[in-house]
């Protein structure tokens, strides 16, 4: 589960009731604390990323055949039922389809998220996205929402171009099949480079890639992906 239905709810819950339509978040809200109020991060000091997998009163509530389990990030979002703290859930709109609006929760909203919230990406500018998975196809379709003028997305699998297009893609570029460097391809449609560069992978080399692909001194560059590298 990544979007859910709520089976019951507790005593003290009052925003949610049964039947509704949610998504677990690792970090929750709080909407008082100084972080929250600063509109800057959505790193609530509050109900913060939980790392020890357990339930804020250091309790689980999983257990298979007597063992205890762990309530990973806050979510446990691989068991088909679930105990959550109501801070790290969101309602959303009952209409939506379940399977589709399990990418909003971590990947979608996180690229979304960086085009929107972080770049500030304005109408008219030029951005390149880097790996077009859910991440990088959020940051897409959030460059779209913003009027980028020329969004690029790179990417080695051919097959993403027409997903990417379906998002607001406009140029792709697959590094795969040229002797040339990503930010070389990037140049080559964009002069000295692109507004915003979004760098999903997390791949090293990749991360350098999207600082060459980004303009010198008016542009930024904004790193999502992490990688299994140092
Ligand atoms: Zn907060």
């Amino acid at each position: 589960i990544k979007c859910s239905v709520v089976e019951s709810i507790g005593d003290e819950v009052r925003n949610l009731k049964e039947g509704d339509f949610i998504i677990p978040t690792y970090i929750g809200e709080c909407e008082e604390c100084e972080n929250c109020v600063s509109g800057k991060t959505n790193v609530c000091l509050t109900h913060p990323v939980r790392l020890t997998g357990l339930m804020p009163d250091n309790s689980s509530r999983l257990s298979i055949k007597g063992q205890k389990l762990y309530h990973v990030l806050s979510c446990a979002t691989w068991s088909e039922y679930v105990v959550v703290d109501v801070n790290y859930l969101t309602k959303v709109d009952p209409n939506i389809n379940l399977a589709y609006a399990s990418f909003i929760s971590c990947g979608f909203s996180t690229g979304y998220g960086a085009s929107w919230k972080e770049a500030k990406i304005e109408t008219g500018s030029t951005v390149a996205v880097f790996g077009l998975g859910a991440v990088g196809l959020g940051a897409i379709s959030g460059a779209k929402m913003m009027g980028a003028s020329k969004i690029i997305g790179i990417d080695k699998n051919e097959k993403k171009k027409e997903i990417g297009e379906a998002f607001g893609m406009t140029h792709f570029i697959n590094p795969s099949g040229s002797d040339k460097s990503p930010s070389e391809l990037v140049k080559e449609l964009c002069g000295m480079g692109v507004d915003y560069c979004i760098e999903c992978t997390g791949v090293p080399t990749l991360l350098t890639q999207s600082v060459e692909a980004t303009k010198v001194g008016i542009g930024k560059t904004i790193a999502v992906g992490i990688g299994a590298e140092p």
